[in-house]
């Protein structure tokens, strides 16, 4: 195969107006209402009003279902988040278009030559594994929980043997299993709280099958809602003594294998009855692990995120990039409201790939740039069709037809596809890049390289921590792992350094000087950035003057008694910087207190646990002050993206001071009482981790679909100015963008729901690019087409996305609502327009949805949502503003955490343990335990875990010598040690975020926090247990159908 076909040589003086890649996709305003709509621009789709919120809608419909009054599920967006869209304010990026000029540079195209030729392959096996997952998709599970004819209000009333009935009704295919009648139901439904924290059956009675009422234990019927009862006295930071002798009693060791569904006669509610995630994840490994996956089929629905398979991108963008909640959209808007299903895709533009898998080909048109479609100005893709003998093409999006530019004609084979195709990666890929014109570019002048500006707090407590120096002396190797292109020998990145604590010091660390030189800014009002040259360097060249300023910064500051700092204007210098440069660029904040000195940005202490569960709870989410939303604005229109690292002992104030990196796709970081010893290794490398992230600079971008729907709303660390333009100062492999899409038409069944999402960015190097991804989805009239393939993971990203979004809206326990019934809704609708005639009673579950309910339990369970006295309000903003940037795999994990057996590893093997259920039941005396969830990680020891296992991972005797104050495990030289190093190091993989290790011995105090993380049990905190949503969230389906 020709590798020629992609340099693709434009003859320039051909090149016609209108095709050259003019920035009309990225451009002024004048341009804008050609996005998304292909008739009236007034028809359905403006830009804001100042000041009037955007109605969202991500949870809201209009079929009147459920408790909420009318109009209140609709979360509206507030200006924090998105900022006043006030015309005139709008950055004038990218201006354009211009005539085509000399780009300055040409860029070595389709540059992975090394890599194979992706022939049509179209893989039998994994059409075969679709197929075998469509019929699987025909099994149900069943819970039968009251008798046919029983009315819903009923139903969960217990006592009734009556009332487990049901089976006999079932086809021969399905499964059913029965609650038993003694675990309560839920409250009717207009008072279900989200939490549906029902007294569950006492241990005793679940294991003999005795049914009868039940003892409510009063430690977990805490609403979350009310004041603690006298059985929960909260304590600060303290989670209860009360709690650690008699509730922790396990039943021995954990019944291992697959999930049983008991038969018709079953009176009990086996824990393994009831879908399991691990079983759920466990069969999809086993079906579609360690195989390849080729897209070339479209509304495929992928394995799971936590299935490892190899990717081949033919025709459709990877999972690793996106992912769907469903692959299959309903074909009218009616239909969509319905069965209420969110119609999102979770992209994460950068995602890393595995070696075994095809980076990004890069095409370059050279000065011509990208071919776009003239009206809606999409990318050339797979989906465009060319006709008239290769001379036009038809847009898949809009339908436009366009000339070919003559430079890319070619002629179409016997099937009308081109002959090139397999040799363009726009015509036969799913994801690839464009090298991008002067005409993407920010004044029409060629970027340059970005630069990291290191702003240190060295006010009193960080001299004294030891943390200043720490830093210091880390960043002087870590500046030699700055991230660049492979091709190149260093990396392009300029550095600078600021130090601050009520002033701001910045250095001149030019390579001709003998010393850095020190000039302080004390007018934080209004700050300058007090030079140019000599700022912001190039490393290597100025590597010994930097070194010489990184050994002085601790010495410089050791006397110093300034306890007071300021914060927005260290981050304001740091814009100032990068705007003077001109060139994008990251922060990187390392800041310990909550900024009180004088100066713009200045917060006070607001935290106040009165708030919670109020409706003014809400404004614990939202910043202080006003400054810091405009100072995101600022940053954004100036690509200056904030990471920041927070060392706090106390409230900081997360939700103010972390705002400006939520806006700029910037990752935060933090560290509660940090200690030198035991947090330095999980800081460090965080800070490793992040200064080499492979990371879009100056980035926008832009999700444009084929007709009959539209991106309505997106959740990320982003900025939008308008309703369509995602800005983000940077993003980076680890951030996601979710986007909702709504009908605004009927949906073509035979064309489908495509959506191409396109990324304009200044990579590493400075070179100006577009990261495309394009994804076909099916749609279809038929609803069980819709649920068959949707996927959980993917919806939970959605619905905890847009849920901790709309708290900064509404009062939290109407967003909680608004989850159960959402969830009961969907389950409903398909109970009445897809399942098989059966009793009313049983709960029908799709097999696409067996676990949607758990993982929407751990949704509602998550501290952000719970407002507890003993969940310190900057934990909650702190985990809101992680999650709202996560992709399909982190939300995961971070919702339903990985817990691994160890007593019983295979030593000899290299594999990983396989995961057993989130719940106390699994644990057992004689075990031990590792407990994940992103953030981190628990080393959980029964007080009979084997000696051989204690010595072998502790070199102690026995369970009471083990020292719980370790972060670390000791490196020893035995098979059990080097297991656990390395089963650690491979849950850690890939993972945004260093996961710092606790030792937890059982029925010690520390377990009370673990505790919280097996999310299948009830909460210390009130949630309820899983096996008690599934009732409520069955009681609730009842009263819909009804
Ligand atoms: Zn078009």
């Amino acid at each position: 195969m020709s590798q020629q076909g992609y340099v693709a040589a434009p003859p320039y003086s051909q090149s016609q107006p209108g095709i050259g890649g003019f920035s009309a996709g990225f451009g002024p305003s004048n341009s804008s209402l050609h996005y998304g709509h292909y008739g009236d621009p007034n028809s359905s789709y403006s830009a804001p009003q100042p000041g009037v919120s955007k109605s969202t809608v991500p949870f809201g419909s209009s079929t009147p279902v459920g408790p909420p009054p009318p109009g209140t599920h609709q979360f509206s967006q507030t200006n924090f988040q998105n900022g006043p869209s006030t015309p005139g304010q709008q950055p004038h990026r990218f201006q354009g278009p211009p005539p085509p000029s000399n780009t300055g540079s040409s860029y070595p195209p389709y540059s992975h030559q090394s890599q194979p030729a992706y022939p049509n392959t179209a893989s039998t096996s994994s059409t075969t594994q679709l197929a075998n997952q469509l019929n699987s998709m025909q099994i149900n599970s069943y819970v039968s929980c009251s008798g046919p004819g029983t009315a819903p209000s009923s139903c969960m009333s217990s006592g009734h043997p009556a009332s487990l009935q049901g089976p006999q009704l079932l086809p021969p295919t399905q499964q059913q299993m029965a609650l038993p009648p003694g675990s309560q139901g839920p409250p009717p439904a207009n008072s279900v709280n989200g939490l549906c924290a029902q007294p569950s059956l006492p241990p005793m009675a679940r294991q003999d099958g005795i049914p009868g009422p039940v003892a409510p234990n009063p430690n977990l019927q805490q609403l979350p809602g009310q004041p603690p009862g006298p059985g929960y006295h909260p304590q600060q930071a303290n989670y209860g003594p009360q709690m650690a002798g008699s509730q922790l009693s396990y039943p021995g060791a954990f019944p291992g294998g697959p999930a049983q569904l008991p038969g018709p006669q079953q009176k009990k509610l086996d824990p393994d009855s009831i879908p399991s995630p691990i079983q759920v994840i466990e069969n999809d490994k086993a079906s579609r692990g360690g195989q390849i996956y080729a897209t070339n089929t479209r509304g495929q629905v992928p394995p799971l995120v936590t299935t490892d398979c190899v990717i081949q991108d033919q025709g459709h963008a990877s999972p690793r990039y996106i992912r769907c909640t469903t692959y299959c959209f309903p074909s009218s808007s009616d239909m969509a409201k319905q069965a209420r299903i969110p119609l999102a895709a979770v992209i994460q533009p950068f995602a890393i790939v595995p070696p075994n898998e095809t980076p990004l080909y890069v095409v370059n048109h050279g000065e011509t740039g990208p071919i776009r479609c003239n009206r809606c100005k999409a990318y050339m893709c797979p989906f465009m069709q060319f006709i008239e003998g290769g001379r036009r093409y038809q847009c898949g999006f809009c339908n436009c037809v366009n000339d070919v530019p003559p430079f890319f004609f070619q002629h179409l084979d016997h099937i009308g596809r081109r002959v090139d195709h397999y040799e363009r990666p726009e015509l036969s890929l799913g994801s690839y890049e464009y090298v991008a014109t002067l005409d993407y570019c920010r004044n029409n002048k060629p970027p340059k390289p970005p630069a990291y500006i290191f702003m240190i707090d060295v006010s009193y407590r960080n001299i004294n921590s030891g943390l200043v120096k720490l830093i210091c002396d880390e960043l002087k190797t870590l500046l030699d792992k700055l991230p660049r292109e492979e091709q190149e020998e260093s990396s392009a990145i300029r550095v600078g350094f600021v130090t601050y604590n009520k002033v701001l010091h910045f250095f001149n660390v030019k390579s001709s000087l003998a010393q850095p030189q020190m000039m302080v800014v004390s007018d934080v009002g209004e700050v300058f950035v007090p030079l140019l040259d000599g700022f912001l360097v190039n490393f290597q060249e100025s590597r010994s003057v930097v070194i010489n300023l990184l050994d002085q910064i601790p010495e410089m500051f050791a006397d110093t008694n300034e306890s007071e700092t300021i914060f927005a204007p260290v981050i304001q210098a740091g814009m100032e910087a990068l705007k003077a440069a001109e060139c994008a660029g990251k922060l990187f904040i390392f800041h310990s207190s909550l900024p009180t000195a004088e100066a713009p940005g200045k917060l006070r202490n607001r935290d106040d646990k009165k708030l919670l569960n109020t409706d003014k709870e809400k404004t614990l989410f939202q910043p202080q002050v006003n400054s810091y939303e405009a100072l995101a604005r600022d940053c954004v229109a100036n690509g200056c993206c904030v990471n920041l690292f927070l060392f706090p002992n106390q409230y900081v104030d997360v939700a103010s001071v972390g705002l400006v990196t939520m806006c700029t796709g910037g990752t935060l970081y933090k560290y509660n009482n940090f200690q030198l010893d035991a947090d330095s290794p999980q800081f460090l490398s965080d800070l490793r981790k992040d200064i080499e992230k492979k990371t879009g600079f100056d980035a926008i971008m832009r999700v444009r679909t084929s007709t009959g729907f539209r991106a309505t709303d997106f959740f990320g660390a982003i900025y939008m100015n308008n309703t369509t333009d995602v800005e983000m100062a940077a993003v980076d492999c680890d951030k996601a963008v979710t986007v909702e899409f709504k009908h605004d038409d009927k949906l073509n069944e035979d064309s489908g729901a495509l959506i191409q999402c396109a990324v304009l960015y200044t990579s590493i190097s400075g070179q100006r690019r577009l990261r495309i991804h394009n994804i076909g989805l099916n749609c279809s009239s038929q609803l069980a087409d819709v649920y068959k393939t949707c996927e959980t993971d993917a919806l939970i990203n959605f619905f905890a996305k847009s849920a901790f979004k709309a708290i900064l809206s509404q009062p939290l326990k109407m967003v909680r609502e608004i989850l159960v019934n959402q969830t009961a809704h969907m389950l409903a609708c398909y109970r009445k327009t897809c399942a098989s005639p059966s009793a009313v009673s049983q709960l029908i579950l799709p097999d696409a949805m067996k676990v949607l309910p758990v993982y929407m339990n751990c949704l509602l369970k998550s501290c952000v949502l719970v407002g507890r006295p003993e969940i310190p309000t900057d934990e909650r903003a702190y985990q809101r503003q992680l999650v709202t940037s996560m992709g399909v795999a982190d939300t995961q994990l971070f919702f339903y955490p990985q817990l691994l057996p160890l007593h019983s590893l295979d030593l000899k093997s290299d594999t990983i343990p396989a995961a057993v259920r989130c719940s106390e039941e699994r644990l057992s005396e004689g075990g031990a335990f590792l407990l994940a969830d992103g953030l981190r990680v628990f080393l959980w020891l029964g007080v009979s875990a084997p000696p051989e296992l204690i010595q072998g991972l502790f070199n102690v005797p026995s369970f009471a010598h083990i020292s719980t104050e370790a972060t670390s495990l000791p490196d020893l030289d035995n098979p059990f040690s080097k297991k656990l190093k390395s089963i650690l190091e491979h849950i850690q993989s890939q993972k945004p975020y260093t996961m710092k290790l606790t030792i937890v011995k059982q029925r010690e105090q520390s377990e009370m926090f673990f505790r919280q993380f097996l999310v299948e049990d009830k909460s210390i905190y009130g949630g309820a247990s899983y096996v008690d949503f599934l009732c409520c969230v069955h009681k609730e389906i009842c009263q819909l159908l009804s």
